[in-house]
C-alpha cells in the first residue's frame, strides 16, 4: 500500500484503463454470475483492496462476508448485482472504501435477515 493521497493518481486516463484490482474485482464478480445467475445475485463477496482479489467465496450476507475476514477493513463488500459489476465501478468501490476507512467510517451495513440485526 502506498502513501496515503496516491489513491486518485489511479484514476483511468482518457482510455478508460482502470487499475489492475478494479479489473480483477470485475472479473471476479461477473465470472460468479457467469457460474450461477440466479444463484449468486444478491450474494456477497469480499475485495480485498489491497490487490483486487477475493477469498474466492460467495457469502449468502455481509456480515458473514465480513466475519471471514482478518479485518473488515481490508475489504470492500460487494453485493453482486444481476448486471454485474464494471471495472468502472470497482475502481469507485474500491478508491471510496480507502478513503471511508482512511477516515475511520465506512458505508451503513443493510439489515439482515438470517441474522436477525442491524449491524
Ligand atoms: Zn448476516
Amino acid at each position: 500500500m502506498s502513501g496515503a493521497n496516491s489513491h486518485y493518481a489511479k484514476d483511468p486516463g482518457p482510455l478508460g484503463l482502470y487499475s489492475d484490482e478494479a479489473k480483477r474485482a470485475s472479473d471476479i464478480v461477473n465470472l460468479h454470475l457467469v457460474v450461477d445467475p440466479e444463484g449468486n445475485s444478491g450474494r456477497w463477496v469480499a475485495i480485498r483492496l489491497s490487490d483486487g482479489g477475493s477469498d474466492g467465496t460467495i457469502y449468502d450476507c455481509k456480515c458473514d462476508a465480513i466475519r471471514h475476514q482478518l479485518s473488515e477493513k481490508q475489504c470492500v463488500y460487494v453485493q453482486i448485482q444481476p448486471s454485474g459489476l464494471s471495472a468502472k465501478d470497482a475502481h469507485i468501490l474500491i478508491n471510496l472504501h480507502r478513503d471511508l476507512y482512511d477516515a475511520n467510517r465506512k458505508l451503513p451495513d443493510p439489515p439482515c435477515p438470517r441474522h436477525g440485526r442491524i449491524m
